[in-house]
Parts: C-alpha cells; sequence; structure tokens
C-alpha cells in the first residue's frame, strides 16, 4: 500500500477563499477584521511565524497591526499592552506569539486577553468551554488537524483515534473536540505521552493516528496499522548538508518507511502547518463576526 498524501496547503487554500468571502462581506457592510499581532524578541522561528500569519491576514483581507516589543519588556508592560488591545474596539484578535523570553509569565499573559478576542484559543475560559461542548474559539492547530481530516474524505465518528502527545495546545484540545458528540467528532480516543508505557501497543490500534511530540521519526512503519489515516503534527529541525540552509524540517513520523503502510498520511512541510495558520484566519473572521453582533 502507498499512503495518499494529504495536501494540507490545498486544503487550507480552500478554507482562506472561505473566510476571503467572509471578510468581504464584512467589509462591504463597513466592518474591517483586525488582528493585533505581538511579538517579544527576536526569536527568528517567531519571527518567521508571525510574517507568515501577518502574509495571510493580507491575503483575505483581515488588517493586522503588529506590536514588536524587544526581548527585555517587563511582563508588566506586556500585559500593559494586553489590555489596551483589549479595550480597542478596532482590535477583533489579539495574537501573542509564543514562546514568551524567560522570565515573562505566559500563563498570565494568556490570561489577560479577553476571551472574546483569544483567537489562538489557549484562554482558560475558551478550553473550558471547549471541554464543555460550547461555542468558543478552538485552538488552531487541533482545529486544523480536524479540518484536514474531514476535508480528505475521512471520518472521526466511530473511529479510534490515538493522540500521542498531551500539551495545552494540541493534544488536550485534539481529545477534548473529538470526543464530543457531533458528527463530525464522534471518536473514541486514546492519549499517549511521555508517561505512557509501551507506545507502539496503542498507536498500533488507531485508525487515525496523530504525533504531536517534537522528536523526529518517533513513529516508525511498526507503530503503525496497515491502512491508517497518520497525521503528523510535529516540526523538528535536522541537520541536512545538502539543504541550503544546512537544515531541513522533518516531522515525529518516518514518512517514506509509514507511507507504505498508512492509507493516508500528513506531509511536514505542507501538512497542519497551513491549517493551523488558515484556522487563525477563520477565528479572526468569527471574532470579527461576534463583535458585530453577527
Ligand atoms: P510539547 O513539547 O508541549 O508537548 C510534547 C508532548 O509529547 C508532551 O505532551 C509529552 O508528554 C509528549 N512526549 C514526549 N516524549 C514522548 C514520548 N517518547 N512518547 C510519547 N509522548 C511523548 O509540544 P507541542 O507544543 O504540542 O508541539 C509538539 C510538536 O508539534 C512540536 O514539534 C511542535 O513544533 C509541533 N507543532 C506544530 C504545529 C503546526 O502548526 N504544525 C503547531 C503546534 C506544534
Amino acid at each position: 500500500m502507498t499512503a495518499r498524501i494529504i495536501d494540507g496547503r490545498a486544503i487550507a487554500a480552500q478554507v482562506l477563499e472561505e473566510v476571503r468571502k467572509g471578510v468581504f462581506e464584512l467589509r462591504a457592510a463597513g466592518l474591517v477584521p483586525r488582528l493585533a499581532t505581538v511579538l517579544v524578541g527576536e526569536d527568528p522561528a517567531s519571527r518567521a511565524y508571525v510574517g507568515n500569519k501577518r502574509r495571510t491576514c493580507e491575503q483575505v483581507g483581515i488588517e493586522s497591526v503588529h506590536h514588536q516589543l524587544p526581548a527585555s519588556t517587563p511582563g508588566e508592560a506586556l500585559l500593559e499592552l494586553v489590555r489596551e488591545l483589549n479595550e480597542d474596539p478596532g482590535v477583533h484578535g489579539i495574537l501573542v506569539q509564543l514562546p514568551l523570553p524567560r522570565g515573562v509569565d505566559t500563563q498570565a499573559v494568556i490570561e489577560a486577553i479577553d476571551p472574546a478576542k483569544d483567537v489562538d484559543g489557549f484562554h482558560p475560559v475558551n478550553l473550558g468551554r471547549l471541554v464543555a461542548g460550547l461555542e468558543t474559539f478552538v485552538s488552531c492547530t487541533p482545529a486544523g488537524i480536524l479540518e484536514l481530516i474531514h476535508r480528505s474524505g475521512f471520518e472521526t465518528r466511530g473511529r479510534h483515534v490515538v493522540i500521542v502527545g498531551r500539551s495545552n495546545i494540541v493534544g488536550k484540545p485534539l481529545m477534548n473536540l473529538l470526543v464530543q458528540k457531533s458528527p463530525t467528532a464522534d471518536a473514541t480516543v486514546t492519549v499517549c505521552h511521555s508517561g505512557t508505557r509501551d507506545l507502539a501497543e496503542h498507536t498500533r490500534r488507531a485508525d487515525i493516528l496523530v504525533a504531536a511530540v517534537g522528536r523526529p521519526h518517533l513513529i516508525g512503519a511498526d507503530m503503525v496499522r496497515s491502512g491508517a489515516v497518520v497525521v503528523d503534527v510535529g516540526i523538528n529541525r535536522v541537520a541536512d548538508a545538502q539543504a541550503p540552509r544546512g537544515h531541513r524540517l522533518v516531522g515525529d513520523v518516518d514518512f517514506e518507511a509509514v507511507r507504505r503502510r498508512a492509507a493516508a498520511i500528513t506531509p511536514v512541510p505542507g501538512g497542519v502547518g497551513p491549517m493551523t495558520v488558515a484556522m487563525l484566519m477563520v477565528n479572526t473572521l468569527k471574532a470579527a463576526r461576534r463583535a458585530a453582533g453577527l
């Protein structure tokens, strides 16, 4: 068997086209959706992520306003900026790029963001609403993973989904999305993590396997059931003398080996990554619509 490769860029382009139409309608009604981006420090990966998010805003007609702060910014100054953005009726979504420099209380910053503008879906109010099955902002990577699966023609209802990784931004919200009683969820979910014994025993039972760990090649072919759908969330830099920058990006899955066993697989790059950015646009449009009472 050779797996179908799920094209995250193409599916993200579909989602972005839908967002673009929604933004166009809002603009026609006189409302410009606006996302405030905040970057503390000069970390090159974070700069690239924020740059990508802002370019995508431009592509769909969302205005982005960037706030660049020095790495030495005291936590209180960052909290003050977040409060100002909360108060600004022209700002519909607030994105504080993580990770924040050491010494800044990340959780305090997340909790300072108005839940109605929390387009990353990290605020405990939004996480709690997700657990309770209420309308909320779902964090972008888990929301993007579900879109990828469904738009590729796979169902989650009645399937056994095994998630490897229990972070607050991927594993836990994805688990909570998937267990909801709804046609686009309704899965049986197993969550594995660093404390799991015999990981392979669990992963081999997955109809849908999601790897979100951050370890290159953690998931080998012997850990995947024949015919499974494999979603690789990991983004890992590995040295590669042939690559122009001396490194390349790989996921958590041994792509070449697993593609010979799985029914479908997402590549890295070009799988989950583009969906994460697309879902940020979906959430920002939703925040702007809500602010307008729509
Ligand atoms: P994290 O570091 O917060 O969590 C990693 C998780 O992996 C932990 O829950 C830990 O328990 C688990 N783990 C560690 N070693 C393990 C092992 N040997 N067996 C089983 N589980 C193990 O990571 P995160 O923020 O969720 O990110 C995970 C990966 O996904 C990273 O590579 C990150 O770069 C990537 N990521 C990608 C996107 C995207 O848009 N594509 C978004 C977010 C994160």
